[in-house]
């Protein structure tokens, strides 16, 4: 049977203070604050949990510290940094407390994630988030959970950083439908990128064609926002990295491979991620990705 939660989530732990978990930990430090608990912080570099205390309000803590709250949220870059964490926060955990986390991860890692977690009398949601670091400044951000209604009932008032909360199924089915909705993105603009680059070529002015698109059939987030923003300008601001988008992408090619499935367009855009992710940087702003697509085609896109 499992170990029934806590009633009160009155200390949240925020693990990871990276582009998504500073401001979703913002939100976090400012709940807590308004229903009398407290939120802890812990990242790996320390110094971005002290500033994020003296920003916010939070607590700077310690993994053994942080292990101890009722609520656990955390947001790394893979499900190996998430065992790796976990791994060593174990021996502190609290039997009833709750583990959220907002990870792109992978769905093969969350069942053993929840084993784990719940041989310490601890449950697990795996929650990933889209909306990007605006969305998670501005608190709207869309959850898609997997695993146990009730547990899901009990943590929702505690999100603080969610605008839309839907449960997808059970336990890896978050970090599924977040894999694929990734890889829908890298698809739309690596698609959209070859298409600009075609009219490049043959000196269309690209500002007027994405007008056109954008009032036509052909758009999509990346024509309408993305692209006109972050590529046209030159800008490229790193709000998410090409290599979490190569990852993301092949999580939904490994789900494909998994289930004896056929996604060829997935299999070429992972592969041409990572080779993006490569030749101009991981750490580069995911829309930098195009920056190969203009090598390939000796054309610049603004
Ligand atoms: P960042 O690269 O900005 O931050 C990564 C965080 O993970 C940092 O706090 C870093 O700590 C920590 N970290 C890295 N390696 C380790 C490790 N071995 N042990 C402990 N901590 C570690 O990532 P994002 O915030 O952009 O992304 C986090 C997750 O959210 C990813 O899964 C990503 O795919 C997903 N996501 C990102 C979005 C975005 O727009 N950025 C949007 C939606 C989802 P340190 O400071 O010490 O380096």
């Amino acid at each position: 049977m499992d170990t029934p939660l806590t009633e009160t989530f009155r200390t949240t732990a925020f693990l990871g203070l990276g582009a998504m978990g500073m401001p979703m930990a913002a939100h976090l430090a400012a709940h807590s604050r308004e229903s009398g608990g407290q939120t802890l912080v812990w990242n790996r570099t320390p110094g971005r949990a002290q500033e994020h205390a003296a920003q916010h309000g939070s607590v700077a803590a310690t993994l053994e510290q942080a292990a101890v709250a009722d609520l656990i949220v955390s947001c790394l870059p893979t499900s190996a940094e998430v065992d790796e964490v976990l791994a060593a926060a174990y021996p502190n955990l609290k039997s009833g407390s709750v583990w959220v986390d907002c990870t792109s991860g992978h769905p093969d890692a969350a069942p053993r994630q929840r084993d784990l977690l719940a041989s310490a009398g601890v449950r697990f949601l795996d929650a990933p988030v889209s909306g990007g670091t605006v969305a998670a400044k501005a608190g709207t951000l869309t959850v898609m959970v997997g695993g146990p209604a009730d547990v899901l009932e009990a943590v929702h008032p505690q999100l603080a950083f969610a605008g839309k909360v839907v449960r997808v199924g059970d336990t890896g089915a978050g970090f599924a439908v977040k894999a694929v909705n990734n890889a829908l993105l890298a698809v739309n603009l690596w698609a959209a990128g070859e298409g600009l680059a075609i009219l490049g070529l043959r000196g269309v002015e690209l500002g007027a064609a994405l007008e056109v698109i954008n009032a036509s059939s052909g758009r999509s987030n990346t024509t309408e926002n993305l692209i006109p923003q972050r590529v046209l300008t030159r800008e490229f601001p790193a709000t998410f990295g090409l290599g979490l988008l190569a990852k993301d992408a092949g999580i939904a090619l490994d789900m494909a491979e998994q289930a004896r499935g056929s996604a060829p367009v997935i299999a070429q855009v992972t592969g041409l991620y990572r080779a993006a992710s490569r030749v101009v940087g991981a750490q580069e702003d995911h829309t930098a990705a195009l920056k190969l697509i203009e090598q390939m085609n000796g054309v610049v896109l603004k």
